[in-house]
């Protein structure tokens, strides 16, 4: 199911597979095994086979009727690597990503071990931004996998941010998400966490987005952090793959050097 999305840093959602298994504790609450399990008692017939893992393969396609440029979250209900998604259909969601060139696609994965296995035997156009998610110090060899990936922009979503993250490495990372856990059974997060992330990202030049306090109530927590928001992006990124089209034939070495980290903008 492709709609608008009520998550901060993108515009809209595509799922051309939904359902997961867990595989660390930033799992635990999963925002999309919740949604699919209503999703499922509503009789919504995507979600048939609740938070099973299930390929959508009349959605694989979907994105090129869509004519207006849009920022694209690929598989909010799932992860795109999943062992069990066979590698065919994975190049099948990318070949769709090459041909709507002017829409901009952000994946999103745990499974860092796969993407790192599979990359070498995926086109990486401008227009798909790749990341990794890091909940805590143990899962930092995620980032080390997400280098290895020539995307145009390697992004990390530290959310929900379970434990402090010294030293985040940041060298080769375009864009840094952080935020705290929502819903019920919400794990609490400390502000000190995120200051030292946001102060290490300014320091290092890598824009920063803070998405949310989290909480039970996180419309309670909002998401200003000392008094204003954090929504700087990788725009020079988006600037330019927007500059000329067809942008399917250009890659992250094509980029101008340092454009993402110099040209930090808050919208
Ligand atoms: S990898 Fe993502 S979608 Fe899958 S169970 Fe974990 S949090 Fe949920």
């Amino acid at each position: 199911m492709a709609q608008s999305s009520g998550i901060e840093w993108t515009d809209s959602t595509w799922n051309p597979v939904t359902g997961c298994t867990k595989v660390s504790p930033g799992c635990k609450h999963c925002y999309a095994e919740r949604m699919a399990i209503r999703l499922s008692g509503m009789n919504q017939p995507r979600y048939r086979n609740g938070f099973e893992l299930t390929l959508q393969h009349d959605l694989v396609r979907l994105p090129l009727r869509w004519r207006q440029p849009r920022t694209i979250f690929v598989n909010s209900m799932s992860d795109l690597f999943h062992e069990d998604i066979p590698e065919p259909f994975i190049a099948e969601v990318f070949d769709t990503m090459v041909a709507a060139h002017w829409h901009t696609f952000q994946i999103l994965t745990k499974r860092a071990d796969r993407l790192a296995e599979t990359a070498g035997r995926l086109p990486w156009p401008i227009n798909v931004w790749m990341g990794v998610s890091v909940e805590s110090p143990r899962y930092l060899h995620r980032v080390e996998r997400l280098r290895q990936v020539p995307a145009a922009v390697r992004f990390l979503s530290v959310e929900p941010l379970l434990a402090r993250i010294p030293l985040l490495p940041l060298t080769g990372i375009d864009w840094v998400i952080v935020g705290g856990e929502s819903g019920p059974g919400a794990r609490p997060m400390e502000g000190d966490w995120v200051r030292e992330i946001r102060d290490w990202c300014v320091d290092s030049e890598v824009p920063f987005f803070f998405k949310q306090w989290g909480g039970v109530r996180k419309g309670r927590t909002g998401r200003l952090l000392d008094g204003r928001t954090w929504d700087e992006m990788p725009l020079a990124v988006l600037r330019w793959q927007h500059a000329d089209s067809p942008s399917s034939a250009r890659t992250r070495t094509d980029l101008p050097v340092r454009t993402t980290q110099a040209d930090a903008v808050s919208i």
